[in-house]
């Protein structure tokens, strides 16, 4: 383990203006609070953060982070809390230590390919600051290099979460290198045999073909020298598990240069960079499809570089990049520049992006060619600030916008536990539907059988799919209900016309009606949008329309011969109930309940009253009663209020819902009426069903005369 002092000495290197008492502190108190843990390997654990702050000073980062990564397993591992952090360290080094806690007490269950890139974007998301993700990666290469100590299925969990998450993560951060060491440290782990058989051909390959990193080297030198460009040029060799997912890609035998050897030539300015582009180009000839040009086109992490594969006389192929010292460091350090320092100033590097706007520009995508990122070519990057992202039971992660609920992530799983979803349980507490979800919860589906979607969904729900599945759901229902209802309405009506009601009559009916078949017609008229009496009325003209609602004969007494005769719309009066009359000029008589309000308006005006009262007897004809009812939403109710009201002879001529709440309807009634007694009746069989929950005349004062 490096010292305190070499710690402050690599800090001091890069940013001579850093607080060295806070760094100092920081290891004090890390040391202490670790004090007594050990890691796998027997070493005292407070090695690890050390090490990982020592990581990042490679980075050159900023004193916040490199006293993070010397905190980063406080919160969680000792006996260390947020706010003692936030006292000792300040709050911005405790929100970030926070920050990492929380990555790491993810349960990263599901490594699945497709899982994986929504958990890299779950983690983007978590840490509103990047430098939270630089510590959880170097966190996670220095566990990665020091991973032979811990059991052989916990090896294999973590090489496979991080070539699945990390290694791709460092690599979306612009950090080249720690992806490429991140995977190779994974594949030594998950398949070492690969690596081996690799590292074998390499060793066979260099003994036949010579030093050819050297040789190329130089042959690139002296190319630039005869030009005059002022450059330097490197070479490598990839890494073996470059090597090999390339040659799992492109189904390659392991013989070609380009895919072992990259080389880079590094200058002071982008005119030399084309300038060393027309010398290489001029001297070998470039391999077509092979060239990109991200200095005129940077990526969104910062990434700028010409790359080019080359051919050389044996026909060998050669891929270099050229790029500046400026775009290096970016290229290196990716995200992280941004954080840099340099001669104790904030690296004021011009290709840096601002961690900020780089989140929300990863709309761009990537671009496919690229080897880096090619495995990202079909990965649509989204604005992760609109989105959250949640675990199911099985560890899957499910990505919803901001604002979901319990709901929309249920039909995001299926339509089927959608919609019999009941409730939820977030993080294993039950929580209602409507809570907005956050980031890295783990959601449970409650479902029962039998549950339907409410309407109330429809405002709870923030995602197109669930509230067309909801809608789609409650139209299908409302079908069925209003068929159920449309076939007691017909049977009542054609009972009422002593006619059966056969399946038969009903696809005539619907013929002579233009509906498409017997079905759409008992539906429509369960909707009330069509009565049962013109069904009736089409298939037997002879009865008629008329009928029932004719009022030939005058049924009250007390008018003049030349007087016409109304019900009063507002009150509904009914034979058997006190009628006061109210002549409207032009309208004749107006028959109003003796205590209907509208009355009052009159009061001044005693010439306008008319003493009207009902004749006695039975009165041949049927009157309209508004009914204003609130029935339960339990399948069948409708029907069996339907039914109820035909057992007492009375028909319905008219069925409007006023209101759909999930539990209860609210629906207005005419129901043909012979008297007020005919109306206790029905009013009393109705209130005896448990269903309704209320029954009443209504009187609807905007409908008067
Ligand atoms: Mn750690």
């Amino acid at each position: 383990m490096i010292s305190q002092d070499d710690l402050v000495a690599l800090v001091r290197n890069y940013n001579p203006r850093s607080d060295e008492a806070l760094i100092r502190q920081a290891w004090e108190y890390g040391a202490r609070m670790h004090e007594g843990q050990f890691r796998h390997s027997g070493e005292p654990y407070f090695t690890h953060p050390v090490a990982v702050a020592a990581l990042l000073t490679e980075m050159q980062l900023d004193d916040a982070t490199i006293i993070t990564a010397l905190l980063h397993d406080t919160i969680e591992d000792t006996k260390s809390t947020f706010s003692e952090v936030a006292r000792l360290f300040g709050e911005e080094i405790a929100e970030l230590v926070d920050g990492v806690t929380k990555l790491t007490n993810l349960q990263l269950s599901s490594s699945e390919a497709k899982q994986a890139e929504n958990i890299r974007k779950l983690l983007i998301a978590m840490s509103r600051d990047l430098r939270v993700i630089l510590v959880k990666l170097a966190d996670r290469l220095h566990n990665m290099r020091t991973i032979r100590s811990m059991r052989p299925e916990k090896q294999a969990q973590k090489a496979r979460e991080t070539m699945d998450i990390y290694a791709p993560l460092a690599g979306r951060m612009g950090m080249q290198w720690m992806r490429e060491e991140l995977e190779d440290l994974s594949f030594r782990v998950l398949n070492p045999e690969a690596r081996n058989s690799i590292l074998r051909r390499f060793i066979t390959l260099q003994r036949e073909a010579g030093d050819v990193v050297h040789r190329i080297s130089a042959d690139i030198r002296a190319e630039l020298d005869r030009a005059g460009i002022e450059a330097d040029v490197y070479g490598r060799a990839k890494k073996p598990y470059s090597i090999w997912r390339k040659m799992q890609e492109k189904d390659l035998a392991f013989s070609r240069l380009s895919d072992i050897y990259g080389f880079r030539i590094i200058t002071d300015t982008s005119e030399n960079c084309y300038r060393v582009l027309g010398a290489v180009h001029a001297r070998w000839r470039a391999v077509p499809g092979r060239f990109k040009d991200y200095i005129s086109q940077p990526k969104s992490n910062g990434y700028r570089s010409i790359h080019t594969t080359v051919s050389g006389r044996d026909g060998k192929r050669v891929e270099i990049q050229i790029r500046t010292r400026e775009m290096h460091e970016v290229a290196e350090a990716g995200v992280a520049a941004h954080w840099a320092y340099r001669d104790g100033q904030r690296s004021e590097n011009p290709f840096a992006v601002d961690p900020a706007k780089w989140i929300n520009t990863l709309t761009e995508g990537f671009d496919s060619d690229d080897d880096y990122d090619a495995f990202l070519e079909h990965v649509k990057l989204e604005m992760y600030s609109d989105q959250v992202f949640c675990f199911s039971p099985k560890g899957d992660v499910i990505q919803l916008p901001r604002g979901a609920t319990p709901l929309d992530f249920a039909y995001a799983i299926h339509t089927r536990i959608g919609d019999s979803c009941v409730s939820a349980k977030v993080d294993g507490l039950r929580v209602p539907l409507w809570t907005r979800l956050r980031n890295g919860q783990s959601v449970e589906i409650i479902t029962a059988e039998g549950q339907r979607p409410q309407s109330s969904w429809i405002d709870i729900v923030v995602t197109g799919r669930a509230k067309s599945a909801i809608r789609r759901a409650l139209r299908d229902e409302d079908r069925e209900r209003f068929s159920r209802l449309g076939n007691e309405l017909l049977r009542l009506a054609f009972e009422a016309a002593g006619r059966d009601l056969s399946p038969k009559a009903l696809t005539t009916a619907a013929k002579l009606l233009n509906i498409p078949d017997a079905g759409e017609l008992r539906a429509r008229v369960g909707a009330a949008e069509i009565s049962a009496r013109r069904v009736v009325a089409a298939l037997y003209p002879e009865i008629g329309l008329s009928q029932p609602e004719v009022d030939a004969s005058r049924p009250v007494a007390g008018l003049e011969a030349d007087q016409s005769f109304r019900r009063a719309p507002c009150c509904q009066p009914l034979p058997g109930e006190r009628i006061i009359g109210i002549t409207y000029r032009g309208k004749g008589v107006v028959a109003h309940c003796m205590d209907c309000d509208a009355l009052a308006d009159f009061e001044d005006q005693p010439e306008r009253w008319i003493d009207l009262r009902w004749l006695d007897g039975s009165h041949p004809a049927v009157y309209g009663v508004t009914l204003d009812l609130t029935i339960s939403n339990d399948a069948g109710v409708l029907g069996r209020v339907c039914s109820l009201i035909g057992e007492h002879k009375a028909n319905i001529s008219d069925l409007r819902f006023i209101d759909r709440k999930p539990d209860f309807y609210r629906l207005s009634l005419e129901v043909n009426l012979q008297g007020i007694s005919h109306l206790h009746q029905v009013l009393t069989a109705l209130e005896a069903e448990t269903a309704v929950a209320q029954v009443a005349r209504s009187q609807d004062s905007s409908l008067r005369p």
